[in-house]
C-alpha cells in the first residue's frame, strides 16, 4: 500500500512551522486516540499514521531527508527492495559509492560501447558462407560545429559554477548521516562548459546519428546463435578511449525441406512400396546438388540412410557434416480394378513372415541415427 504524504496526513503545508505542526498533531492525536475510539480499527490506523508523520516532520534532519527523497529516503531497506522506483536513487547511490557510475562522471578515457547487429541469413548462405554489406548506425561528429555543440562562430564557455571541473563538492545530511560528496555540476551537467548558443545542426549535441556501411565475411557453417566479433567497429571511445566492438548475431532462416542439427542435415523422402520391396537407386537433393542413393530391397518405412560428407562444414574443424535421409514408404491410392486384382494375386503368394516387421524397424528416427554410429 502506498504511504500517504506526511504533510497531507497532518493537514499542513510543506512550509509549516514547528508550532503549526505541533498544533495539527495535537488536534489529530486527540481525535483518533484509542481511548476516545475504543475498538475502532480505522481510528487506530489513523492514530499510528499521524504519530509517524509527526515523528518525522518534527525532527529537523528527518524532515530534510523526507523533503528531498520522500518515504524512500527514510527507509534503509529501500535500496534492495525497490531501487528502480526510487526518485532520489542516483544521488544516494553516488553518496555511498563516490560517483563514477554514470557516464560523464569520470574524466578519464572511456571505451566506446559495443554494438549489436542482428543479421538474418538464408539457410544456404549460412551453410556456405557469404559476404554481406551491413549498415551500422553510429554517432558522427557534427561537421557544422566540429563537435563543440556551439553555434558556428561561437564557442562553449567555461562553466562558472565548477570552473570547468564538471564536479562540485557538497555536504549533505541524510537519514544515514552526513556525507561529503563530489557531485556532477548541476549547471553544466558535468561538461565543464556552457553552450550559450546551440549549434542548430546537432541541437548542441556535437554529434549526429549516421550510418556507415561495412562489408563482412560470414564464414561457412555459421548457425543461429553464432556471434561474429568485429574488433573496433563499435561506438568510438571518449577522451582518447578505444572504440567498442561490433557483434554480429546470426539468425538462420529455415529451409523449405532441409533441417539442420549442428552440421548435419536431415531430410525425409517418400518412396513407393515397389522401390521399398525391390530396392532402387533414387535421386536425393543435398546442399551440394542431387546425389544418388541406393535403397536396398526390403526397406521399411522410417529407415534412415547416411550420406557421408553431404552436410555443412564445421567452421572450426572444417570437417563436413553428413546428411541423413529418412524414407517413408507410401501406400498407393486410387488403384484400378486390374491393379487391385494383381495385388490380390500377389497377396496369395506371400507368407506370414514376409509381412512381419522386425523389432529393429520399430525404433525412432534419431535412435536409428545413433545406431549408424555404433
Ligand atoms: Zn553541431
Ligand atoms: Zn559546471
Amino acid at each position: 500500500m502506498a504511504k500517504r504524504d506526511y504533510y497531507e496526513v497532518l493537514g499542513v503545508g510543506k512550509g509549516a512551522t514547528d508550532a503549526e505542526l505541533k498544533k495539527a498533531y495535537r488536534n489529530l492525536a486527540r481525535k483518533y486516540h484509542p481511548d476516545v475510539n475504543p475498538d475502532n480499527k480505522e481510528a487506530e490506523g489513523k492514530f499510528k499514521e499521524v504519530n509517524e508523520a509527526y515523528e518525522v516532520l518534527s525532527d529537523k534532519e528527518k524532515r530534510q531527508t523526507y523533503d528531498a527523497y520522500g518515504h524512500d529516503g527514510l527507509d534503509p531497506n529501500s535500496f534492495a527492495s525497490h531501487g528502480a522506483g526510487f526518485s532520489g536513487f542516483e544521488d544516494i547511490f553516488d553518496m555511498f559509492f563516490g560517483g563514477g557510475f554514470s557516464q560523464g562522471r569520470s574524466n578519464g578515457p572511456r571505451r566506446g560501447s559495443d554494438l549489436r547487429y542482428d543479421l538474418d541469413l538464408e539457410f544456404t548462405e549460412a551453410a556456405f558462407g557469404v559476404t554481406k554489406t551491413i549498415e551500422i548506425p553510429f554517432w558522427d561528429e557534427c561537421l557544422e560545429c566540429h563537435g563543440t555543440g556551439a553555434k558556428k562562430g561561437t564557442s562553449p564557455e567555461t562553466c562558472s559554477t565548477c570552473r570547468g571541473a564538471g564536479q562540485v563538492t557538497m555536504s549533505q545530511k541524510t537519514a544515514f548521516g552526513n556525507f561529503q560528496t563530489v557531485r556532477t555540476c548541476p549547471t553544466c551537467g558535468g561538461q565543464g562548459k556552457i553552450i550559450k548558443e546551440e549549434c542548430p545542426e546537432c541541437s548542441g549535441e556535437g554529434k549526429k546519428r549516421a550510418v556507415k556501411k561495412k562489408e563482412i565475411e560470414v564464414p561457412a557453417g555459421v548457425d543461429t546463435g553464432t556471434r561474429i566479433r568485429i574488433s573496433g567497429e563499435g561506438e568510438p571511445g571518449e577522451r582518447g578511449g578505444t572504440s567498442g566492438d561490433l557483434y554480429v548475431f546470426i539468425n538462420v532462416k529455415p529451409h523449405e525441406f532441409f533441417q539442420r542439427r549442428d552440421n548435419d542435415i536431415y531430410l525425409e523422402k517418400n518412396i513407393s512400396i515397389i522401390q521399398a520391396a525391390l530396392g532402387a537407386v533414387i535421386e536425393v537433393p543435398t546442399l551440394h546438388g542431387k546425389v544418388e542413393l541406393t535403397i536396398p530391397e526390403g526397406t521399411q518405412t522410417g529407415s534412415t540412410f547416411r550420406m557421408r560428407g553431404k552436410g555443412i562444414k564445421n567452421p572450426r574443424s572444417f570437417a563436413n557434416g553428413d546428411q541423413y535421409v529418412k524414407v517413408n514408404v507410401v501406400t498407393p491410392q486410387n488403384l484400378s480394378e486390374s491393379q487391385k486384382d494383381l495385388l490380390r494375386e500377389f497377396g496369395k503368394t506371400c507368407s506370414e513372415e514376409q509381412h512381419t516387421v522386425s523389432k529393429e524397424d520399430g525404433k525412432s528416427f534419431f535412435s536409428k541415427v545413433k545406431d549408424i554410429f555404433s
